[in-house]
């Protein structure tokens, strides 16, 4: 057993348009322990959503190794590769990504049932995740019914639904007004910890990002832990990386 729930090396991504390429991921490097949860932080366009994606096996990287809860993800199929998102991760993106026609609780019982469990007991476990993220009386409602603040709660209870052994989250509280994103971002980090869960959460609020254990600055396409003493070293040497260190401080 290992206790590195994700393991990134030396990973590779570039987007080509037209005649253009973008080196996005430029050798990032990355281990996660289990029950640590790390804030994931750069500039707009810096690549964290790219990265994430790319770590949630929703996007194929050029070159390098994911591994994930002990499995080297790279050579897996796609199928295998949902199966490991299924059982093993959960996603919480920008926006909601709710599905419109369902409930609350119909939207977070659905990955209970994709993975096997009886509706019975979906609905009892949905239930008492919607109640975790302050919904209980909530849910039946449909996402149009809820407010934003509520729509990311929702999604947060569907991204545990099956108690992943990691949380990736893209800037979940990136679309909403201040009081919520703070009284959301806190419901999120709470259950985190209390469920000795593994978390990795882009923001570019270092309010926020100081809330986590550690800070990860994703700088031209490497991955800097602004406490290492080395990392720390070449960030102070570069633009970009002086102006994360000084939100730091
Ligand atoms: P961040 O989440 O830090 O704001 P992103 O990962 O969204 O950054 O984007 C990083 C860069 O990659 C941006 O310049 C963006 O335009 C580019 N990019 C992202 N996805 C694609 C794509 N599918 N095709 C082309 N360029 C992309
Ligand atoms: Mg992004």
């Amino acid at each position: 057993m290992t206790d590195i729930i994700l393991s990134l090396s030396n990973i590779y991504k570039s987007f080509t348009q037209g005649k253009t390429t973008l080196n996005i991921l430029n050798g990032a490097n990355l281990e996660i322990k289990k029950g640590e949860i790390v804030a994931l932080i750069g500039p707009s366009g810096s690549g964290k959503s790219t990265l994430l994606y790319t770590a949630g096996l929703l996007d194929k990287i050029d070159s390098g190794e994911i591994v994930i809860d002990g499995k080297n993800c790279n050579k897996l199929s796609d199928n295998a590769k949902t199966k490991i998102r299924l059982q093993k991760m959960g996603f919480v993106y920008q926006q909601h990504n709710l599905f419109a026609d369902f409930t609350a609780l119909e939207n977070v019982m659905l990955p209970m049932l994709v993975n096997g469990k009886s509706k019975k007991q979906a609905k009892i476990e949905a239930t008492q995740k919607l109640e975790k993220v302050g919904l209980g009386e909530r849910i039946n409602h449909k996402p149009s019914e809820l407010s934003g603040g509520e729509q990311q709660r929702v999604a947060i209870a569907r991204a545990l639904a099956n108690n992943p052994a990691l949380l990736l989250a893209d800037e979940p509280t990136g679309n909403l007004d201040p009081y919520n994103s703070e009284s959301v971002f806190e419901n999120l980090l709470n259950l985190v910890k209390n469920d000795g869960m593994t978390a990795f959460i882009a923001t570019h609020n270092p309010e926020l990002a100081k809330k986590m254990d550690r800070q990860i600055a994703l700088v031209e396409g490497k991955l800097y832990d602004i406490k290492n003493a080395d990392d720390k070293a070449f960030l102070k040497t570069n633009p970009i990386g002086k102006k994360i260190l000084d939100a730091f401080k």
